[in-house]
């Protein structure tokens, strides 16, 4: 079964999993939105998508958690599952230490990395999206860093989420 219900005459796109509705984006027009943004905000930009992805991301623990009745690890494992199926690139969970209170997430053709603002990538998006998945479903808030980038020549952007010890 397809992931997305497509419903042509009416011009709506669902997504099967958690029954919203959904759009296409292009990478150009999502550029140009981001460059909007970040000519408005300079270096703020950075906070902005890192705050409004964290937002999102909890909504979407919220919806994968109810959308297939599982508990947190395997409603990551779904999610990681989902994140490819919407383009955004290949997430991978390379390293999960609860117990730790440390993660480590790969993502693979991440698109916010081949996006440019002059030196830098919109990967924020990424690790504020982690941020608020992980709150979302662990119910705790994750310092996030990005340790490499594909965007500065690396072969993946890998992301370090650690309990705020504070
Ligand atoms: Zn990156």
């Amino acid at each position: 079964m397809a992931n997305y219900e497509f419903d042509d005459e009416n011009g709506i796109i669902r997504d099967r999993l958690t029954g919203e509705r959904c759009i296409v984006v292009y990478k150009k027009g999502l550029e140009s939105v981001f460059a909007g943004l970040s000519e408005i905000f300079k270096a703020g930009i950075e906070v902005l998508l890192l705050e409004s992805s964290r937002e999102a991301g909890k909504h979407l623990a919220d919806t994968v958690e109810k959308g297939a009745k599982l508990d947190a690890k395997s409603s990551l494992k779904a999610y990681a599952k989902r994140f490819s199926q919407i383009g955004m690139g290949r997430l991978e969970i390379s390293e999960m230490k609860l117990e730790e209170g440390r993660m480590t997430i790969r993502v693979w053709n991440n698109i916010f990395a081949e996006m440019r603002d002059k030196e830098s990538t919109y990967c924020s998006y990424i690790a504020g999206l982690l941020s608020g998945l992980y709150e979302g479903l662990f119910h705790a808030s994750p310092k996030v860093k990005e340790m490499k980038c594909s965007g500065l020549g690396d072969p993946y952007c890998e992301f370090l989420l650690t309990l705020k010890t504070s």
